[in-house]
């Protein structure tokens, strides 16, 4: 363990004043921070724990929507009333992740900014890694790829400076984005407003980046629209066992139903890409057709269009497009998981 100063900060402006300071992180939980700094991936020098903040609530906002305060824990999130009745597909996705423990620490904005389960990011034994070390290479593209992306990935072969085909491990975040929620940060810049789609990155060229957060800035809050799929949402996820595993795939599917005929729709993939993977494509050919199963099906098709696995994954486009299916269905059924 390397030291490290704690700061513990009462007003936001506190917080994000200290945290521009180089090499400081802010604390929520610290379900997912700590343990990278026990394997000693991360190194923080000044940790500014951001928990004591007034960012504990869940309300009805003036739009007709929710909004999420950073600091609610992802089983108060899971739990509250407003999010069970409006956004229930949300409320599958947290209780769908990690151990009741974790989620009683887990922070909203913390959930957000969880980072790869990747095994050559997780383990400094691995020297090979553009997310850890940039320009070293990628130890997952010739080693054990079964949890990595088949979507968005940057694939220039082990020893490319930019490659990575890690995938964000989060539940909460493929719902979010099926949501399509909004996210408000603040920095010393001032404040401003991320589109989910906007807020996670493809590695591009540049892995080491999870997120477009720039340097010091804060979630303050997630802001939901108005609700559009309450009766009609399903998070299918599937992995390798029942609780308490990353999704080798998951689902958010949400439908806004007129009789059997699709409205709008919200659709987006976990364990397949950097980002939740929200499919537009999908979603335009849901939209204004009947909830069946070849609707379904080419929607699918066209979520995983473009797909690449490798060697222990590749089994994971057919099962993406299966769990596509599978969680349409059940959502056109309104079977509440
Ligand atoms: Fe590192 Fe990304 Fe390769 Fe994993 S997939 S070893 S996180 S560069």
């Amino acid at each position: 363990m390397n030291p490290f100063h704690y700061q513990r900060a009462t007003a936001p402006i506190d917080a994000i004043q200290a945290g521009s300071a180089k090499n400081t992180k802010f604390l929520g939980g610290g379900t997912n921070l700590l343990d990278l700094m026990k394997y000693d991936v991360e190194h923080p020098s000044t940790l500014i724990d951001v928990t004591h903040l007034p960012f504990a609530e869940v309300t009805a906002n003036p739009a007709g929507g929710a909004t999420i305060g950073a600091g609610v824990r992802n089983s108060d999130l899971a739990n509250h009333a407003i999010i069970r009745s409006q956004y229930p597909l949300l409320s599958q996705a947290l209780l769908a992740g990690a151990s009741p423990q974790l989620r009683n620490m887990a922070t909203t904005g913390g959930n957000l900014l969880q980072r790869t389960r990747c095994y050559y990011f997780m383990d400094i034994a691995f020297p090979e890694c553009n997310k850890r070390s940039p320009g070293s290479g990628c130890g997952a593209i010739q080693g054990f790829n079964r949890i990595h992306a088949i979507l968005g990935q940057t694939d220039h072969g082990p020893t490319g400076p930019d490659t990575c085909i890690a995938t964000n491990p989060s539940d909460m975040n493929v719902a979010m984005s099926a949501l399509g929620a909004t996210i408000h940060v603040q920095g010393p810049k001032g404040k401003r407003s991320i589109p989910i789609g906007d807020f996670h990155r493809l590695p591009g060229k540049e892995p080491q980046l999870d997120t477009t957060l720039q340097p010091g800035e804060l979630i303050l809050a997630i802001d939901l629209p108005p609700a559009r799929f309450a009766k009609n949402s399903y998070y299918l996820k599937t992995r390798d066992r029942q609780s308490y595993a990353f999704a080798l795939v998951s689902v958010a599917a949400g439908l806004d139903l007129d009789g059997n005929t699709i409205r709008s729709a919200g659709l987006a993939l976990g364990g397949v890409a950097h980002k939740p993977w929200r499919s537009p494509e999908a979603e335009h050919a849901l939209t204004g057709q009947p909830a069946t199963p070849e609707t379904f099906r080419k929607a699918a098709g066209l979520a995983l269009a473009g797909a690449k696995g490798y060697v222990h994954n590749a089994f994971k486009i057919e099962l993406a497009q299966q769990t596509v299916v599978r969680a349409l269905t059940l959502a056109a059924q309104g079977v509440q998981a």
